[in-house]
């Protein structure tokens, strides 16, 4: 049976081919799938009963299955989908005056072992499939209409360069198919560096976020492990190279954890650090979560850190943490693991 999700578009367009179709049927499916939000052969109704039926002996649509969703006070809502082979991911969805932003997972786990974060402790079960990462996107948009997601991020469970291949085929089909901006899309990454030259050769040229957290390589060493292969001065190369159109910049996230990265001195190594980069820099206060034992820096320390950088002309924003009630905030994923 074919899965008309987990092929590519010419293998879609062949395989209808090579039923003696015209090539418009084979658009019309493609339309169908991505754009209308088809999750079966029988939902395709523009086909007469007969070619779906016949179609449906050899082909079908798959799906990841929701199992649950939870919905925070603030109105964040967290999604808990099991894949084909029984392994669950989450996204989230994170409601924001205009705009209705989708969070979305690329691995099962993750290998990189960052000490904030719970995706982190579960470790990397497995790579998601592009039609895994895009079908997070259709099942949402099933799921809410007539609202729609307006912005996507790469956020969720898995750090998304180690599994870019899968990652840009999926940024192409939800650029090119579902028909989100690649100007609406955001890849946050915590710096695998392998994976960034197939990102910028092979993915559209998305937003990107770099998961920063740390002024020298000592304290990222710490609660970073990735920075051990791939150190700061590294990454901080890679990201000049990054192609950002003009007025464009790339978005520092910056986890505020109380005494680890939050004195005013690592302020003014940031501002050196970041020299040179068109970058804005977001201050996140660490989410407790269970069985973490680090705690938020006090607000006050978090609004001087700001000041200090607001000084010294840089943009900075302390962003709000949405969904921590329900585990769906940063660093708080964890699907069916480790409970
Ligand atoms: S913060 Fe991101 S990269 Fe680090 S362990 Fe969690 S999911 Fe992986």
């Amino acid at each position: 049976m074919i899965d008309l999700k987990e092929i590519s578009v010419d293998q879609l367009k062949e395989f209808i081919l090579s039923r003696g179709l015209p090539h418009y049927r084979a658009e019309q499916l493609v339309h169908w799938i991505y754009e209308q939000g088809a999750a079966s052969l029988e939902e395709v109704t523009v086909f007469s009963k007969d070619l779906r039926k016949e179609l449906s002996s050899i082909a079908r649509i798959g799906n990841i299955r929701l199992i649950t969703s939870q919905v925070s006070h603030d109105g964040t809502r967290k999604f808990l989908f099991s894949l084909d082979d029984g392994e669950t991911i989450e996204s989230v969805l994170i409601p924001d005056e205009k705009r209705l932003t989708l969070c979305i997972s690329s691995q099962v786990g993750c290998a990189m072992g960052c000490s904030f974060c719970l995706t982190g402790r579960i470790g990397l079960r497995r790579n998601l499939k592009a039609y895994e990462i895009l079908d997070q996107v259709l099942q949402v948009s099933r799921l809410i209409r007539p609202l729609r997601v307006t912005n996507i991020v790469l956020m969720g469970m898995g750090e998304p360069l180690h599994n870019i291949n899968e990652v840009a085929e999926a940024l192409r089909r939800i650029n090119e198919l579902l028909k989100i901006s690649r100007r609406r899309i955001t890849l946050s990454t915590a710096g695998y560096l392998p994976g960034f030259r197939v990102l910028t050769e092979k993915a559209p040229p998305v937003n990107l976020a770099v998961s920063l957290n740390a002024t020298t390589d000592k304290v990222r060493n710490g609660i970073m492990p990735v920075n051990r292969r791939y150190p700061l001065k590294e990454l901080l190369a890679a990201c000049r190279t990054y192609p950002l159109e003009r007025r464009k910049r790339i978005t520092f996230e910056y986890i505020m954890i109380s005494g680890i990265n939050d004195t005013l001195e690592d302020a003014e190594r940031l501002h050196r650090l970041l020299r040179g980069i068109p970058s804005k820099v977001n201050l996140i206060p660490l989410n407790r979560s269970p069985g973490i034992d680090l705690e938020p820096s006090p607000e006050e320390r978090t609004f001087r850190f700001q000041q200090s950088l607001l000084k010294k002309g840089m943009t900075v924003i302390i962003r709000k943490s949405k969904g921590s009630d329900i585990l769906a905030a940063c660093g708080q994923l964890r699907a069916e693991y480790n409970k």
